[in-house]
């Protein structure tokens, strides 16, 4: 399945999004899509300069028979206004590292065009699709129920989705033994119920 993977497309550098990235590749060969410290941080995990690209908000990129256009994204804080680990990575960032060295600068959310269809992938519960347009299936990052509302009204609705598939609502502290568990800040079944 791995060796199919011609592109990682990356939302943001938070560990949480991209920790595995030089794994990933290894398996692949794949290109890397995403911000400077994106960039920096797959090179510091052994991607070649050569598979590297750093992406600009609104820039459009073919890959095989998709095209994917680069949208503005949100981050939602993580409390009393705070966002962790904000900003470029340090120059000096290398493997191991600790997950708040691994800063965030733009935030990305991908409009991907296949084969007539449209598809939108969005990280954060907040609503980024500010373009009028009609969206097939969104993939769609659900950490945070207290935003489920205005998600709902103002990207879900307003685009026509015909097909909601949920992400970004796991708890990734918990075992890779164990069933996955959702995220104390998410509630799959409220979303549900307003959807
Ligand atoms: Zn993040």
């Amino acid at each position: 399945m791995r060796k199919k993977i011609q592109a990682i497309f990356v939302t943001h550098s938070h560990y949480d999004h991209l920790l595995d990235i030089g794994e990933v590749h290894k398996e692949s060969y794949s290109k890397v899509f995403g911000s400077y410290s994106t960039i920096k941080i797959a090179s510091a995990s052994g991607v070649k300069k050569k598979f590297l690209n750093r992406i600009k908000i609104n820039q459009k990129i073919k890959v095989g028979e998709f095209e994917i256009e680069v949208l503005k994204g949100n981050h939602p804080t993580h409390f009393m206004n705070f966002t962790l680990a904000e900003g470029k990575v340090d120059d000096d960032f290398s493997y191991p590292s600790s997950a708040l060295s691994y800063k965030m600068d733009e935030v990305y959310s991908f409009l991907i065009k296949y084969k007539g269809k449209t598809i939108f992938l969005n990280a954060s519960t907040y609503p980024s699709l500010t373009k009028k347009i009609n969206v097939d299936i969104m993939i769609q990052g659900l950490a945070h129920a207290k935003n489920y509302n205005e998600l709902i009204t103002k990207q879900i609705i307003p685009s026509k989705t015909k097909l909601v598939i949920p992400s970004h609502h796991d708890n990734l502290f918990s075992s890779l033994d164990k069933e996955m568990e959702p995220v104390v800040t998410s509630d799959i079944g409220l979303f549900r119920k307003k959807i």
